[in-house]
């Protein structure tokens, strides 16, 4: 569903990625492992099309995202959550309305996505809360309806439980879990965390140098040869 063909990404003579090259299937959780700084954000935020990479190219479902003029609808595909925790100063409900008011949706239909969205994150009844007024983990939740409610085939979650208690990683993780066995949404995630790409991934790229030292399945990757 994803083809990562030999990406690269330079931020002046700084070279972040050089040759990341792979898949995503369809349907499946990946995991983009790697240490502090090895470029994981910066490849989530090509995927998201929030930056356009330097060489190499990325498809989706076969079309160049970043050769297109009009990528919107690949735009449309996609939701992402970041690695801190990004609510705007409004209610719960607004918050995670925003991508629906984008789309033009009508009122009736933004009310019970909003329901559902709040629902599924285990955040029904929250919706006329101040955002910043709840905890990190629960601003997570937020912006994970915030994602959803668009009904992305792909999300793309960047380190999205670095700045949460262990509690808050379970709940998420168990939201990605479900999000991916019951919606049949495509994840990829990044994480400095090789026990979480354990635990969530069906398969794992590792980053290393700025490209995929090796992808595999957890498997694959953790055993030695
Ligand atoms: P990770 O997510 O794995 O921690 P990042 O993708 O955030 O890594 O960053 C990889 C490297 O790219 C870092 O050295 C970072 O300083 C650099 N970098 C990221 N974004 C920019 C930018 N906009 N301008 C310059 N350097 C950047
Ligand atoms: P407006 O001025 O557009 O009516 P509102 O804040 O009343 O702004 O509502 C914005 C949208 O969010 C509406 O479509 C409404 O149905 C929905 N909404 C507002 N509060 C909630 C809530 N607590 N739960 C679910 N949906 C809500």
């Amino acid at each position: 569903m994803i083809e990562l063909k030999n990406v690269s990404k330079y931020f002046g003579d700084t070279r972040v990625l050089d040759g990341v090259t792979g898949k995503v299937n369809r349907g499946e959780i990946f995991a983009v492992i790697g240490p502090s700084g090895s470029g994981k954000s910066t490849l989530l935020r090509l995927i998201d099309l929030l930056d356009t990479p330097t060489g190499g190219a990325i498809r989706v479902n076969g079309t160049d995202i970043h050769a297109e003029q009009r990528n919107l609808s690949i735009r449309r595909m996609m939701g992402m959550v970041f690695q801190k925790p990004a609510v705007f100063n409004a209610t719960v409900a607004e918050n995670v309305a925003v991508g629906l008011r984008f789309r033009g949706a009508s009122k009736s239909k933004i009310h019970t996505r909003i329901e559902e969205a709040l629902d599924m994150v285990g955040l029904a009844g929250y919706g006329e809360r101040r955002a910043r007024t709840l905890s990190g983990g629960e601003m997570q939740r937020v912006a994970l309806a915030r994602a959803m409610v668009i009904e992305p085939e792909i999300l793309l979650l960047d380190e999205p439980t670095a700045n949460l208690d262990p509690v808050s990683v379970a709940t998420i993780e168990d939201l990605a879990v479900r999000i991916n066995r019951d919606l049949g949404t495509t994840i990829v995630f990044s994480t400095h965390d090789m026990y979480q790409g354990q635990r969530l991934a069906h398969r794992i790229g590792v980053l290393m140098n700025g490209m995929f030292a090796q992808v595999g399945t957890p498997r694959e990757v953790f055993t030695l040869p």
